[in-house]
């Protein structure tokens, strides 16, 4: 099939490479010049395993391309997937300005039957906008032309993305399902067909396609985002009960986890959810429920939950050094929001690295992709960037962030730090003192190897 995808960020550059690897010609645009260009030259500007080998082939290979053109996205495709950002706005909505924008050009190059997909995460009614956007496209084109000459149909569909970041093009080449919003009318009917044709090599050995209503599915994506961090704030609430009673919250955690209702995904205690959807989507359902008279009163206190738990794990730190961090060196292992990705967009690290300075400390931090200020903390303001780089420093292997650090402090749970030297560890460190805000050891072990030891949740050893 002829493909186009709107967007070349971690959904879109995903879907595209996916695609094209399953014989499909792809066309992935994207309104960044300097990003188009990289990826032409099989440059990819983000780290998602598998990708970058991905998107290599299918270049080499001719059925992938970039392009910074919408009118030759549109022209070439019979399916255009939409997948630009839908940032936070100040008033805690999703920003849809991106899909319109690219809703607005899809009309002004229409020329053939579309199926346009909204694969970014949207709230409920913007496949309606966006139809609106592409009708009163059409309508200015059809008022400058000449004759009565009919203009081409279109269909909007809604197929929200559940790839998780760091596992991206596996979860993309064997989804647990693909939810397709579609409308009831013939171009609806039309575009369920090219839809199920298009997901087909996904869907090989069992149907994974659940067909609904549009609304439905653009809420389907906020439910499943909402619930997941749920789990997490959940957990987080009773592992700080956990802490207050003297309980281990690991403990506890198999023993809910072996329940097959509750299961085992997502209920780890630690510093909080982050990244380029759990905030804004929690954020976005709340305002959206408000602005429909209604309140999500969970999910309000979930992000309560996780805008506390960051806060709360540096006010450990700041209580083991008597309330003061002023001249101490905190080395700080991981920055991104989670592992196997370059993704620090909301990451917890950012908030811990900021209070920690304002403490008055300094921090040596290491991570296997984030190795600078600019990378941490894009779009800051380079005075406030200025005033932290007298404070951070950024290092190329865990244990030398280590080297006379009156803590270790753990953010991302890295294979690379799971098991380390802790005898040469314990040495490095002026003081052996961890506080380790993913869980990875276990407490009697760690007062055996001589640590000062505190998790989330966890007996303090
Ligand atoms: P991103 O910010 O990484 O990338 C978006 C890209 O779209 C950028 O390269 C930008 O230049 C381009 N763009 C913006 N407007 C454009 C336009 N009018 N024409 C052409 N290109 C344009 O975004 P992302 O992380 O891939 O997320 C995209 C959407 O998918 C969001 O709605 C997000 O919530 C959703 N989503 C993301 C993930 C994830 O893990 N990142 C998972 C599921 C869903």
């Amino acid at each position: 099939m002829k493909i186009t995808i709107v967007g070349a960020g971690y959904v879109g550059l995903v879907s595209a490479a996916c695609f094209a690897e399953l014989g499909n010609q792809v066309i992935c645009v994207d309104r960044d010049d300097d990003r188009v260009a990289q990826l032409r030259a099989a440059q990819v500007p983000i780290f998602e395993p598998g990708l970058a080998e991905l998107i290599a082939k299918n270049l080499r290979e001719g059925r992938l391309s970039f392009t910074n053109s919408m009118r030759e996205g549109v022209r070439h495709a019979d399916i255009l997937f939409i997948a630009v950002g839908t940032p936070p706005k100040g008033d805690s909505s999703a920003d849809t300005s991106q899909v319109l924008a690219a809703a607005q050009e899809i009309g002004a190059h229409l020329s053939r039957f579309l199926v346009v997909v909204d694969k970014s995460t949207v709230p409920v009614g913007t496949a309606d906008k966006v139809r609106e956007t592409i009708q009163a496209a059409l309508r200015q084109r059809k008022q400058g032309a000449s004759g009565g000459k009919r203009l081409p149909d279109f269909a909007v569909v809604s197929n929200p993305e559940f790839l998780k970041e760091g596992a991206a093009v596996e979860d993309f080449m064997r989804p647990d399902r693909i939810v397709i919003g579609v409308d009831g009318d013939a171009a609806g009917r039309k575009a369920e067909t090219l839809m199920r044709q298009a997901y087909a090599p996904f869907n090989r050995n069992r149907e994974r396609v659940i067909v609904m209503d549009v609304r439905s599915a653009e809420l389907t994506k906020y439910a499943a985002n909402a619930l997941l961090a749920t789990k997490i704030s959940f957990m987080n609430d009773m592992a700080n009960l956990a802490d207050a009673l003297g309980a281990d919250i690991e403990q506890v955690r198999k023993g809910i986890g072996s329940d097959r209702r509750i299961g085992y995904d997502f209920i780890y205690a630690g510093l909080g959810y982050g990244g380029s959807c759990f905030p804004k989507d929690v954020a976005a359902i709340c305002h959206t429920a408000r602005e429909a008279g209604e309140r999500m009163r969970v999910v309000e206190a979930v992000r309560a939950v996780n805008d506390a738990q960051k806060e709360r794990f540096v006010a450990r730190i700041e209580a083991h050094f008597d309330g003061s961090l002023a001249g101490r060196t905190i080395a700080l292992w991981g920055l991104t929001f989670k592992p196997a990705t370059d993704d620090v967009r909301e990451a917890p690290s950012r908030h811990i690295v900021r209070r920690l300075v304002a403490l008055g400390a300094q921090v040596k931090a290491h991570d296997p992709q984030v190795h600078s200020l600019e990378q941490l903390m894009p779009g800051e303001s380079a005075a406030q960037l200025n005033r932290l780089r007298s404070h951070v420093t950024f290092v190329d292997d865990p244990m030398s962030a280590c080297e006379g650090a009156d803590a270790l402090v753990i953010a991302t749970e890295w294979k690379a730090y799971r098991s380390p030297d802790f005898g040469a560890l314990r040495k490095l460190l002026a003081a052996p003192v961890i506080f380790d805000g993913r869980n990875l050891f276990d407490p009697a072990d760690m007062r055996r190897l001589g640590f000062h030891y505190q998790g989330v949740g966890r007996r303090t050893a």
